[in-house]
């Protein structure tokens, strides 16, 4: 049984190579050492700072208030805009960092979902986002995110409670913290899953080759700029100039503190 996650599915649609490196070789290079990474590590550590405090909000270690108190800056912004905008539901149950699992075929999907939200059999996923650049929503109608998180949570509905045959009660919600006002909503339907469950098994039957020469190199040089193989990969490559506007934290980035925590 092979296992995908999201963020290998953006990594591999981003660059062949670079899912190579990472999920097949499992190539343990470190990151170029240069001021875009660094700017870039900043960002990240802020995102999964947002993510920790409300987890811990929502698993009610800290009220709300708490933890804008005890937090600073963009974090703290981030906070209040979160306490303003959402509303999760006080009388179901509501996860956070989730992970949910599911077969399709020889294949086994693995997905942490940042919250999810299940009352009266209606279920609500949340995808948190530090962007800063307002999300596009025809980019994330495919996302990998979105296509698997939504089949995660019909796959594992009998456990969560979400009513059977129930298909357009499930939506998913990308809330941007810089933009908490404009929210990117899909509902859900029989049509749209079985559109994802043959899109995530088209992707797993080309991640699966083993064979280097499935994985070429990207000529996008700004995806360049932000693999962290760059140095191993292209060597004589020359870093862009850092775009913070550009940057959005990888989903393994935002987990790897908070679960050792
Ligand atoms: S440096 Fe560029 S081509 Fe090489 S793995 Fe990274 S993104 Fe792909």
């Amino acid at each position: 049984m092979t296992e995908f996650s999201a963020s290998q599915v953006e990594a591999f649609l981003s660059c062949r190579r670079k899912y190579y490196y990472g999920s097949l070789v499992r190539l343990n290079w470190p990151a170029p050492f240069d001021r875009n990474f660094q700017k870039a590590e900043a960002l990240t550590a802020l995102g999964r700072d947002f993510h920790l405090a409300v987890q811990r909000v929502i698993q009610r270690i800290l009220t709300i208030d708490e933890a804008i108190q005890t937090n600073q800056g963009r974090v703290k912004i981030w906070l209040e805009q979160f306490s303003r905008t959402i509303a999760l539901p006080s009388d179901g149950a509501v996860y956070a960092e989730l992970p949910l699992t599911m077969a399709i075929g020889e294949d086994l999907w693995n997905g942490k979902i940042d919250s999810l939200a299940v009352s009266g059999g209606r279920a609500t996923i949340y995808d948190w986002k530090t962007t800063r650049r307002p999300g596009k929503r025809s980019d994330y109608a495919e996302a990998a995110q979105t296509r698997l998180y939504r089949a995660l949570a019909v796959a594992n509905r009998d456990a969560l409670g979400i009513a059977p045959n129930r298909l357009p009660d499930i939506e998913m919600i990308y809330w941007f913290a810089n933009f908490p006002d404009d929210p990117i909503r899909f509902t859900y339907s029989e049509s749209a899953y079985a559109e994802d469950l043959a899109a995530l098994t088209a992707l797993a039957a080309e991640m699966r080759s083993t064979n280097e020469a499935d994985y070429p190199r990207t000529r996008d040089a700004k995806t360049c700029a932000w693999c962290r193989y760059r140095t191993y990969c292209r060597p004589s490559s020359v870093a862009l100039e850092f775009d913070e506007e550009d940057f959005e934290p990888a989903a393994d980035d935002l987990m790897t503190i908070a679960d050792f925590e």
